[in-house]
């Protein structure tokens, strides 16, 4: 959980920002680029649904959600 709350970079790349949100976990540790790689999340091995990038909707209101 430490790295989670701590890191910034993206999980997988290290590299680049964190941008998507990951749908049903709600973690938000991908970059754009990777997030389209993966076919569960690198956090919590949930299968993805869908991916959220918030580096689009920040401007419209979007509020990053965590699984507590
Ligand atoms: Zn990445
Ligand atoms: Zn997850």
């Amino acid at each position: 959980m430490l790295y989670l709350e701590t890191a910034t970079k993206c999980m997988k790349c290290e590299e680049n920002n964190r941008t998507v949100t990951l749908a049903p976990c709600n973690h938000y540790v991908l970059c754009d680029s990777c997030a389209t790689t993966v076919r569960e999340c690198p956090y919590c091995q949930t299968p993805v649904q869908s991916q959220t990038s918030t580096s689009n909707v920040f401007c419209n209101g979007f509020v990053m959600r965590f699984n507590s």
